[in-house]
């Protein structure tokens, strides 16, 4: 591959950051990749549904080893509250993990492709035309071209539309993992290979098998992964995200700084979930928290600036796509800056990224909007009913077909 000229800083060294670097490294350019955080991001995902489209953005990236990258689902299931299976559909999909592709992708990277301990400050120009990013560490890189894939929270985006904030959604995901080797035979026995959700007072509950430590798919070496999305008042939910020093973590808190308290208050609310459910809840050790947040911008593309993944459109987590749109983001991105016309191409790409973004965001709100308190009011009520529903639930949740429901969103 012929080498270009172009320098590529990326701002974010997670999913959408590692894509994009990876996509673009594969054609040429030169890439810097710049994560805010000292330690690895391994830990940070669990479990991850997949679906063709976050394949074919996998493969752009050059990770393509699809048999080996998780845990085959034949079936989805819904259990009621006394442990019966009410609902269930054939469809098969395979749950990956966060930290697999991850890896994958890191260890594709040499040194001088990724810095760590780089807190993006400021953007400015130098007189040349060049994209000067200033790090927190008093730092200073020049390049010819910025990623932004810093997240939800990212600061990129709050230097190019300061307007535009996450917002919260009311509730938030407790989320777990589980050795397979600790769940009773017999509950493993109806919960192996299927993707398991049940409904809640206020949210649901979905748990799958996935590649246990080391990435090991061997039977009775493998993971739980479980996530239950509960609304909460304002009072719980703040209290919930606090820490011990009383810091405030809207968007999710560190595992090992929620409270006792919080853990103890999960698992008593724990009762009300079958109890095959609930002992895999109970039995999670270090659980980890997210507050539930949302938001789309209205423009991606600024003067040799982008905003990707994350950064860009954050969707609720119910559609299961975050990891594939920022896989498609970056692949696309690639394609429009290979473009002849480069001008031209970004422009495109801005276009049709955001409508894609905004079908994904309309829907992952429909798809929690029964979570929550909002079914008093009508219409809202009525809409709330549909996703209140065991069929609706295991259908369209992290669908193995994401395509089939985004095209309704998208012809609206
Ligand atoms: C409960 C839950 C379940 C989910 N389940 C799924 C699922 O099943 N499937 C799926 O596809 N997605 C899922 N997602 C979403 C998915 O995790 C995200 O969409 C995805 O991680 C987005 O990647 P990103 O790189 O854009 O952002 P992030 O993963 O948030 O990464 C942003 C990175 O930028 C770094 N950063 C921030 N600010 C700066 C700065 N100033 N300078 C330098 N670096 C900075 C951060 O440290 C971070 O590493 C889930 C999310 C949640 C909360």
């Amino acid at each position: 591959m012929k080498k270009k000229e172009e320098e590529i800083l990326i701002i974010g060294g997670s999913m959408a950051g590692l894509l994009a670097g990876m996509s673009l490294k594969n054609r040429g350019y030169e890439v810097k990749i710049f994560e805010r955080s000292t330690s690895s991001l391994e830990n940070r995902g669990a479990g991850i549904a997949t679906h063709d489209e976050l394949y074919e953005a996998l493969e752009f990236a050059g990770l393509s080893s699809k048999a080996s990258m998780g845990v085959v689902s034949d079936e989805r299931l819904f259990f009621s509250k006394n442990g019966d299976v009410t609902h269930r559909v054939a469809m098969p999909q395979t749950m990956t993990s966060w930290g697999l592709i991850y890896r994958f992708l890191k260890l594709k990277l040499s040194p001088g492709e990724y810095y760590p301990d780089h807190c993006l400050n400021n953007i400015l120009y130098s007189p040349d035309g060049k994209i000067i990013a200033k790090f927190t560490n008093g730092k200073t890189v020049q390049g010819d071209f910025l990623v932004g894939a810093d997240g939800s929270l990212s600061r990129v985006r709050q230097i190019l539309l300061p307007h535009i904030k996450p917002e919260h959604s009311g509730y938030i995901a407790w989320r777990g993992l589980v050795n397979e080797s600790d769940i009773p035979s017999s509950a493993l026995h109806k919960l192996a290979n299927k993707f398991s959700f049940a409904l809640t007072e206020g949210g649901h509950w979905l748990g799958y098998l996935v590649a246990g430590p080391n990435d090991d798919l061997a039977e009775g070496k493998r993971w739980y992964n479980w996530v239950w999305y509960q609304w909460e008042d304002t009072h719980s939910l703040e209290k919930i995200l606090t820490d011990k020093s009383g810091k405030y973590y809207p968007s999710g808190i560190p595992p090992n700084l929620i409270t006792e308290k919080s853990k103890n208050y999960m698992r008593k609310k724990a009762a009300q979930l079958p109890s095959i459910i609930r002992e895999l809840v109970t039995k999670t050790k270090v659980p980890f928290l997210q507050g539930i947040q949302d938001l789309c911008v209205n423009r991606l593309s600024f003067d040799k600036v982008v905003l990707i993944g994350d950064a860009a459109c954050t969707a609720r987590p119910h559609v299961g796509l975050g990891v594939s749109k920022a896989a498609s983001d970056a692949m696309t991105l690639t394609k429009a800056l290979l473009s002849p016309d480069r001008e031209e191409a970004l422009e495109r790409w801005q276009q049709s990224r955001l409508e894609f973004a905004k079908a994904v965001f309309q829907w992952s709100r429909d798809l929690g909007s029964y979570i929550g308190s909002q079914k008093k009011d009508k219409p809202t009520g009525f809409k709330a009913d549909y996703y209140d529903d065991p069929n609706t639930l295991i259908i369209q949740n992290a669908s193995n077909q994401p395509s089939h429901y985004i095209k309704y969103y998208l012809a609206r």
